[in-house]
C-alpha cells in the first residue's frame, strides 16, 4: 500500500480531534502543503532504506513525506497528544508499523535515538532551533547530514561565512561540526497558522572526523561566546576576562595563535577560534612552571 500524505483539511480535523490549538510556546506552525514537505525530503536527498530523525513531527505532514520516500523515521515530539497520535496517523496513511518510532520527549534532553539515524530532517520549533541543532550534532555523532526548516534570519546566520554581517556565535558553532548551506526559501502561506517570520531551508554535511575533543570544543565555544558578546570590541578586549591576566594575556594568547589582537570575532574562522583554544592552556601551563 503506497504512503499517502496529509491534506490541509485533514490536518485541521486531526488537530480539532486532539484538541490541539497550535501554540507559539512550542513553535507549532504545521505545514499544510504536500509540495513543501516533498520538496524538503527531495532537498535532503532522503533515499529508500535510510533512517531519518525528525524533531517535532507534529501532526505528521513531513513525517509521511519522509516515509513516502522509503526511509524509516525516528520522531521526537514534546507534545504528548501529538506523540501519542502519530503512529495511528502513519498506519492510516499506509505505513507499516516498524518503519516509524516515536520518542515522546523534549528534543533538547534526548541522549539516545532508537535506530541510530544518520539524517536529520525537520521543520524545527523556531524558539529552540539553534540549541536543538547543536545538541543533536554534539550528542549523535552518527548524524551525518540533514536539512532543516528554520526562521530565515537563523538560517542565514547558520550558513554565514566569516566577515558577513550576520556571522556570529551560531555560525562558528555550527561550522565546528560541518559545512552549511542555504537550500531554498519557503512561503509563509504553507503553514497553519501563518507565522509572522519568513522561513528557509538549511542543509548541512558533517565533516568526516570530529575536529577536537569535548574539552577542546567547550573551550572553543567559551571563547566564541566571549568574542561575540562584545562583537564590536577588538579581541584583546573582548577576551580580556577569560584567560586570567586581562587584555595583556589575551593579546599574548592571540599572538601565539597567529591572530591579530586588534581583530574582531566576526573576522575569525572556526579554525582560528580552535587554534586560540589550543594555545591558551599550553601558555598557562608554561606560566605555572615558570616558563
Ligand atoms: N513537523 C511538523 C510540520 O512540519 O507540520 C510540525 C513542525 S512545528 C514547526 C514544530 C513541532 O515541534 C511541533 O510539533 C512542536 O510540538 C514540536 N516541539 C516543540 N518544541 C519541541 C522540543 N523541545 N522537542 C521536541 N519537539 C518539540
Amino acid at each position: 500500500m503506497p504512503v499517502t500524505l496529509l491534506g490541509a483539511a485533514e490536518i485541521r480535523a486531526l488537530a480539532a480531534e486532539l484538541d490541539v490549538t497550535p501554540t507559539k510556546k512550542l513553535g507549532q506552525n504545521f505545514v499544510v502543503d504536500a509540495n513543501t514537505v516533498r520538496k524538503i525530503v527531495h532537498v535532503a536527498g532522503v533515499r529508500d532504506g535510510e533512517r531519518v530523525v525528525e524533531i517535532g513531527p507534529g501532526l505528521g505532514s513531513l513525517t509521511l513525506a519522509i516515509l513516502e520516500a522509503g526511509a524509516a523515521v525516528t520522531a521526537v515530539e514534546i507534545d504528548h497528544r501529538l506523540a501519542e497520535r502519530l503512529s495511528a496517523t502513519a498506519a492510516a496513511h499506509g505505513v507499516a508499523g516498524d518503519r516509524l518510532t516515536v520518542v515522546d520527549a523534549d528534543a533538547l534532553r534526548v541522549t539516545e535515538l532508537p535506530g541510530d539515524p544518520t539524517i536529520l530532517v525537520a521543520n524545527l520549533p523556531y524558539n529552540v532551533s539553534v540549541p536543538v541543532l547543536l545538541h543533536f550534532l554534539e550528542t549523535f555523532p552518527h548524524l551525518d547530514r540533514g536539512v532543516v526548516m528554520v526562521q530565515a534570519e537563523v538560517g542565514e546566520r547558520l550558513a554565514a561565512p566569516p566577515g558577513s554581517k550576520v556571522y556570529g556565535a551560531p555560525s562558528v558553532k555550527a561550522a565546528w561540526y560541518g559545512t552549511w548551506r542555504l537550500a531554498g526559501t519557503v512561503s509563509r502561506q504553507v503553514f497553519w497558522p501563518v507565522p509572522n517570520v519568513d522561513s528557509v531551508l538549511v542543509g548541512f554535511q558533517r565533516d568526516g572526523e570530529p575536529r577536537g575533543t569535548e574539552e577542546e570544543r567547550r573551550a572553543t565555544f567559551a571563547i566564541v561566546d566571549a568574542a561575540f558578546q562584545q562583537r564590536r570590541k577588538m579581541l584583546r578586549q573582548a577576551l580580556s576576562g577569560i584567560f586570567g591576566g586581562g587584555s595583556a594575556e589575551a593579546s599574548a594568547v592571540l599572538e601565539a595563535a597567529g591572530v591579530a589582537p586588534t581583530a574582531r570575532g566576526e573576522e575569525l574562522t572556526v579554525d582560528d577560534f580552535q587554534h586560540i583554544a589550543r594555545v591558551a592552556p599550553a601558555r598557562s601551563a608554561r606560566a605555572s612552571l615558570g616558563g
